[in-house]
């Protein structure tokens, strides 16, 4: 069969070989812990067996990975329970007493809270540096800087950041990987291995799964040979993600590039509605010029997801902030995203490395698959609400 090249042919095409499977069109489902084997052969390795042992995943963790190769264009991949794990396991797999590792300061806040309060207990230096400030960036390598991790864009305030730049400095310092977040492109929109990055890890939990059932992450690695380190720290570490999770997983990819698409078209039209609002002062969506970083994305990204936030001209007091959020009809309150039902969260987040002196409430929204006016006239009548 030919490779495919277009996005929608390779979550469709991928991790799949029914074939194999009595012509059953999705790959099974197996529950193992005991793999047993044919011959003493067979179990001393002389002779080849797909599978030794439950925890190192069967057929269900093949085929996804299969396809999370083709999404990412990695060389390789493993999956984590979570995609909190994914992403803390990459960076535990670089740490080591004494190393230094450079965190973006817009990073997603749990990865933040694992490099300050575990990594550090391990002897791991950590230091954030501002994504947005690359000659900044170039002069927090030390001798015994290890890695580099990346998160674009931003959590909460999605500025994007000039990532080919960012990666030509930490390639310029010999032996420094790197690593990203690509969670909010879903694969689909950021290929941030074919610049150079050595790791792209996706809470698959969000985009991938799509239905807001499953927790799963995704670790892509741009070479066999990073694939090979990480694997064996992988499989040390126990790292065994569930073959329901997993199928549900797969099942969630087959549908992500039509989602996406929507989702998509569906944000940049409230995030139209809200720029052109009077009672809002900005709108925080990579798409829009009134983003930070909005050429780089235009350069890189080939898309634009349904996660963005907006900032109001005024700051909510409790009681307007109960207003608006106690009363959606549509945005449920929810941490999480990805999902086919629409959120809406304040805005809140940790920065050390860059001022954010920006007034006024901010909203984080995930857009749906809802009809795109029902949303925008719950927004329209919330913001009326708080303000009557
Ligand atoms: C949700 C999220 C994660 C963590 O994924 P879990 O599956 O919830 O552990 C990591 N990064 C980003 C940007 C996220 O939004």
């Amino acid at each position: 069969m030919k490779k495919p090249h277009k996005i929608e042919t390779i979550v469709t095409h991928t991790g799949t070989n029914p074939r194999a499977h009595k012509g059953v069109v999705n790959p099974p489902v197996y529950h193992a812990s005991t793999i047993t084997f044919e011959s003493y052969a067979h179990l001393s390795g002389k002779l080849p067996t797909p599978y030794q042992y439950g925890r190192r995943g069967t057929d269900g963790d093949r085929y996804l990975r299969d396809s999370i190769n083709a999404l990412e264009c990695a060389a390789e991949s493993l999956l984590a329970p979570s995609g909190l794990l994914a992403i803390n396991m990459i960076l535990m797999a670089h740490a080591r007493s004494g190393v230094h590792f450079l965190i973006s300061d817009n990073c997603y806040q749990p990865v933040r809270h694992f490099c300050d309060v575990v990594l550090t207990k391990f002897g791991v230096k950590i230091d954030y540096f501002n994504p947005m400030d690359s000659e900044a960036f170039a002069k927090k390598f030390k001798p015994e800087t290890e890695f580099v991790w990346f998160e674009s864009p931003g959590t909460m305030t999605f500025e994007v950041c000039d990532l080919p730049k960012l990666v030509s400095i930490v390639k310029n310092n010999r032996g420094v990987k790197c690593g990203i977040d690509n969670t909010w492109s879903g694969g689909m929109f950021l290929k941030p291995l074919n610049m150079g990055v050595d790791y792209s890890a996706q809470a698959g939990t969000k985009y991938i799964v799509g239905h807001s059932d499953v927790m799963l992450g995704t670790i892509a690695c741009r070479t066999m040979e990073d694939y090979n380190f990480l694997f064996a720290f992988h499989y040390a570490h126990g790292a065994h993600t569930a073959p329901d999770d997993i199928y549900l997983a797969h099942r969630g990819l087959r549908t992500i590039a039509v989602r996406m698409q929507y989702q998509q078209t569906a944000a940049l039209k409230i995030a139209q509605f809200l720029a052109k609002h009077k009672r809002v002062k900005r709108v925080l969506h990579p798409a829009l010029p009134s983003c930070e970083g909005h050429e780089f994305w235009a350069r890189d990204f080939s898309g634009s997801s349904g996660l963005f936030s907006f900032i109001l001209k005024e700051e909510c007091n409790d009681e307007q902030m109960g207003k608006i959020l106690d009363n959606m009809d549509y945005f449920a309150m929810g941490y999480s995203w990805g999902g086919y039902e629409s959120l809406m969260i304040p805005g809140k987040f940790t920065r050390t490395q860059s001022q954010w002196n920006e007034k006024g409430q901010m909203f984080r929204l995930n857009i749906g698959l809802e009809a795109v006016d029902d949303l925008i006239e719950d927004l329209d009548r919330a913001l009326k609400r708080a303000f009557a």
